[in-house]
């Protein structure tokens, strides 16, 4: 594609790996609550139905992932127990929020070429001090025109950041690897989308794509640095 797009990209497991970090806390979760006879399945399980209630009210972020353990806690009838568990809960929280960031392979090459050619800019949702904290410890900063954190990626909020930043959404398009967050709203928009799938997506921000083909404005890469053939 020529050159003067604006290109909104994702951060998390886009740019650099996030959930699996979470996948491991609730690992680690699940099993302590098998001490107090919760089934790894039953706690699983519960958490989802937490997480997606949860979120809708709270937003996103480490601290009210943190709450919504607590609210595992009493779910699964540990009421009692959460005083012995509290220390181990805030522990595991306090370690995610201090985890180095990984980026994803190629991600500074691939950033430091897009942004010769077009507007970029980081879009991302979640409690605005933490995504802002990740994004200066990736040390990326610098390789975006503009930084947009937002509350939730649903397709008015690409509207009013296609408002805000003075952009056409038929000369936009928005790179990330959550189908529901990323790519179905952006398209609602009028933005164009590139999936860019990322193996340890949590389920929550899974959802159907059209088949391929099926939507020009929807293009694939399998991996971060593909995004050179594509803009
Ligand atoms: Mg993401």
């Amino acid at each position: 594609m020529g050159p003067g797009l604006t290109l909104f990209i994702d951060a998390d497991d886009t740019l650099w790996e996030n959930n699996i970090y979470f996948d491991s806390v609730i690992g680690r979760t699940a099993t302590r609550l098998e001490e107090y006879g919760v089934a790894s399945e039953r706690t699983r399980e519960a958490l989802m139905a937490i997480e997606r209630q949860r979120t809708r009210a709270h937003g996103y972020g480490s601290v009210n992932f943190g709450a919504s353990l607590e609210v595992l806690c009493e779910h699964v009838g540990l009421v009692h127990a959460l005083e012995d568990l509290r220390p181990f809960l805030r522990a595991e929280i306090a370690a995610l929020r201090r985890k180095r960031l990984e980026l994803l392979p190629d991600v500074p090459d691939t950033l430091a070429y897009l942004r010769r050619r077009h507007r970029v800019v980081l879009f991302t949702k979640g409690n605005h001090d933490e995504q802002w904290d990740k994004v200066v410890r990736s040390g990326l900063r610098d390789h975006f025109h503009q930084v947009d954190v937002v509350r939730e990626k649903d397709a008015g909020a690409y509207r009013d950041a296609a408002r805000r930043l003075g952009v056409r959404p038929d000369r936009a398009w928005m790179i990330g690897n959550s189908p529901k967050s990323d790519i179905l709203p952006a398209r609602d928009a009028g933005f164009g989308a590139v999936f860019v799938p990322h193996p340890g997506t949590w389920a929550l921000e899974l959802a159907e794509l059209p088949p391929d083909n099926h939507d020009a404005g929807i293009l694939r890469v399998e991996t971060f640095a593909r995004l050179r053939e594509v803009f």
